[in-house]
């Protein structure tokens, strides 16, 4: 069988691009090798489907980090109105009802899925499920793909084949293999928008303990500073909740350059730095309270436990208030306004929403998003070494990367 564009991989990235390349009137064939279509975007934003957010393109690229600006061509090509505009004139409404997150009204991910597989319907598209692109190569002025279900022949080809993370999901490595195959290279991957391990045993103890407005951050040998804040959740080997999936990927990444564990310094109380905290205590000493113990006093602020475990760290567990010298002050101060931690990394990958890493982006044209290296080779979604934190960012980048890949690949 020949076909015009042969695309791999049938989540949101794929499903876009096989949209844009069949409206433009290509025939158009979608490989799939999982039983079904878009099994991350089902069971994303908790099966609602957090599909993008109210941040201006350069505030958007700003938070994928340095190559954010990549993203350029896509969003302008199918900025994150075309997406919610697309979906609402086939009936499913979209909504930031906090002002920022952008989810179908009805909270139901199947309806986003539903709407790009009907077009695919009408338009023609022929979906082949259980049928995995197993090798491609280029022969003359198409490509010669083997799949499970046999062979077929293409003009273009699409790799909208997603990342490692989540394997339950659907994430695996064959596209990446297949990129390199072609003789891409790819930045090795790594968990992100995943949980953050520490060693700290201390930390693991107080499994289960969550904490509202919490910041974590680290630096590099570079001096760059990186940082998340928001919920945060202890876990029995680090941390979880958005302030640890925000900062999973840098983290991730800078132990992988360390090659070995990196400092994280934990804020219990968000804004809260040593003076604040200094200024704290020493309210308890002209206080009635001054005879209690410090960290009695301390759990009016924070949990019980993490106030125990933080007054044993900075060595006055036992330690009434009116007894803290300004040493002990400064100490606890110190300790409460930037607890040091040993971050071993994040993930496992298994339980990463997302990959870090992919197709080296150096080898792709951002206008078309082909290949510079294999002619009418195309790339969308989280297979290229862009990712973002929660929030919409990445399904937001998988259909406007699609859909630029798709009209790109229609174009003669
Ligand atoms: C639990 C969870 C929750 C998430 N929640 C959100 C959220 O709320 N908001 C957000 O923005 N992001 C979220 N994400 C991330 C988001 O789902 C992904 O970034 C997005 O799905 C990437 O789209 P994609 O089309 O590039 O890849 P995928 O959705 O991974 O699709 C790629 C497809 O390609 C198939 N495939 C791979 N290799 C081949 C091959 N050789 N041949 C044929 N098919 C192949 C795979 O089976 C897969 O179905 C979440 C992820 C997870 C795991």
């Amino acid at each position: 069988v020949e076909s015009e564009i042969v695309i791999a991989g049938g989540g949101p990235a794929g499903l876009s691009a096989a949209v844009a390349a069949a409206e433009s009137g290509k025939g158009v064939i979608l490989l799939e090798r999982l039983d079904r279509l878009g099994v991350k975007l089902l069971a994303s934003g908790g099966g609602r489907c957090n599909l993008g957010n109210a941040l201006p393109p350069s505030g958007f690229m700003a938070r994928f980090g340095r190559n954010g600006r990549f993203m350029a061509p896509a969003l302008e090509a199918a900025p994150p109105e075309w997406l919610r505009g697309f979906l609402d004139a086939r009936g499913v409404a979209t909504e930031a009802a906090d002002g920022f997150h952008f989810f179908p009204k009805n909270g139901r991910s199947s309806d986003v899925l539903n709407v790009f597989v009907e077009e695919c319907r009408k338009l023609s598209v022929g979906i082949r499920l259980s049928d995995r692109l197993l090798s491609a190569e280029r022969s003359g002025e198409s490509f010669r793909l083997r799949t499970t279900k046999g062979e077929l022949a293409a003009k273009k080809l699409i790799l909208a084949t997603g990342g490692t993370a989540w394997s339950s999901l659907g994430g695996c490595s064959h596209g990446l293999e297949l990129a390199r195959s072609f003789g891409h290279s790819v930045v090795k991957p790594l968990p992100a928008m995943a949980p953050v391990l520490v060693s700290d045993s201390w930390a693991h103890a107080l499994s289960g303990v969550s904490l509202k407005d919490a910041r974590l951050s680290f630096s590099t040998g570079k001096k760059t500073r990186f940082e998340s804040s928001g919920e945060l959740l202890f876990t029995h080997d680090g941390f979880s909740g958005p302030a640890a999936l925000d900062i999973s990927g840098d983290l991730a990444a800078a132990c992988d350059a360390a090659g070995g564990p990196v400092k994280l310094t934990l804020q219990a109380k968000g804004d809260w730095g040593p003076a604040e905290w200094r200024a704290e205590i020493d309210s308890w000493r002209s206080h009635e309270d001054s005879k209690k113990i410090a960290r009695t006093l301390l759990a009016r602020s924070l949990t019980r436990s993490l106030a125990d475990a933080l007054c044993s760290l900075a060595n006055c567990p036992e330690t009434k208030a009116c007894e803290l010298k300004a040493e002990d002050r400064d100490r606890l101060a110190g300790i409460l306004g930037g607890t040091p931690l040993d971050a071993t990394g994040a993930g496992p990958m298994d339980k990463a929403m997302a990959m870090r890493g992919g197709v080296s982006l150096k080898e792709i044209e951002p206008s078309t998003l082909e290949s510079r290296i294999v002619e009418g080779l195309h790339f969308a979604g989280e297979a290229m070494d862009l990712v973002g934190p929660c929030g919409g960012y990445n399904i937001q980048w998988a259909f406007s990367s699609g859909r630029l890949a798709g009209l790109s690949a229609a174009k003669e």
